[in-house]
């Protein structure tokens, strides 16, 4: 209930995500590319094809006082004028966001980064950290992707921008005005000590927050029974991910990860 593509940070094409989905004898799969449903056409001409179900999903980024959550939307109207008009807001002001990152990147010795960055973004509405980590594995200043965050890109380092997107109140509400359900992704990513982390998932919950990410591939198994606790605590239905990016970039594909315990109940009971 979790994956991306070409239409944003992703490294497969709708139709190559949808292919993967079958070979992996997947029934349903969602896609929820980063602040954006462009995708969503063409995985679905592919699911057809393919005998998957495609379940239409976006991921919404948020600020929630200064801290980066990120909401994922289930069976959404892409179609929707609320969702449409919110995520191309979210959309521009990534362009701006891009430049000040190029710039602190430049002031570290790495010159024109938006430039390649953007060359390796197929959608260029949708300029993501991930390029610019793309981009500076590829050029050789760090090992992998995932040293450009550790190093650069992450919250608290030096290329690290803050941003104003949409607030937790907007996302789930555009989400539901779509007709689709609200989960919040991988909520063991974003660093909240528990009370912090109790205060955001009931202020999701007020605003219509349906169901939370157990089992996710931004979530390390071990930590998979905390948040089977906190779902049930907070009375979440259950959803169940790859976060998928693409081969060498994700550990697990689609339709790999380990099942929901049985106490949950999954978000996809609610799809029709
Ligand atoms: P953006 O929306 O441009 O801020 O990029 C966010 C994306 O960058 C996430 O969806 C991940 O794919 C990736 N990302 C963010 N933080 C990290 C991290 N610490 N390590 C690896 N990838 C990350
Ligand atoms: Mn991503
Ligand atoms: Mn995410
Ligand atoms: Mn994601």
């Amino acid at each position: 209930m979790h994956n991306h593509s070409t239409r944003s940070d992703g490294l497969l094409s709708p139709t190559q995500l949808i292919e993967l989905a079958s070979r992996n004898a997947v029934d349903a799969i969602a896609l929820t590319d980063h602040d954006t449903t462009d995708g969503l056409e063409e995985a679905a001409a592919a699911a057809r094809t393919g005998r998957v179900v495609l379940v239409p999903g976006v991921e919404i980024s948020v600020d929630w006082g200064g801290t980066t959550l990120h909401v994922v939307g289930l069976a959404i109207d892409p179609l929707a004028p609320q969702l449409a008009e919110g995520l191309r807001g979210i959309r521009d002001g990534r362009w701006g966001r891009a430049e000040k990152i190029a710039a602190a990147l430049a002031k570290l010795g790495f010159a024109g980064t938006l430039e390649a960055a953007l060359a390796l973004a197929k959608n260029k509405e949708l300029l993501s950290r991930t390029h610019f980590a793309r981009h500076l594995a590829q050029a050789g200043a760090v090992k992998d992707t995932q040293q450009a965050f550790d190093k650069y890109l992450a919250k608290g380092k030096s290329a690290y921008v803050p941003h104003k997107w949409a607030t937790l109140e907007e996302a789930v509400r555009w989400i539901r005005t779509s007709g689709g359900i609200a989960v919040m992704a991988h909520p063991g990513r974003y660093g909240l000590k528990p009370m912090f982390r109790d205060e955001m998932l009931a202020e999701f919950k007020r605003y219509g927050g349906e169901a939370i990410e157990v089992v996710t591939g931004s979530h390390r198994p071990e930590e998979y029974p905390a948040w089977q606790r906190i779902a049930l605590e907070h009375g979440f239905l259950a959803s169940r991910g790859a976060d998928y990016h693409g081969p060498g970039e994700s550990a697990v594909e689609p339709g790999m990860m380990p099942p929901l315990h049985a106490s949950l109940t999954p978000v996809w009971s609610r799809l029709h």
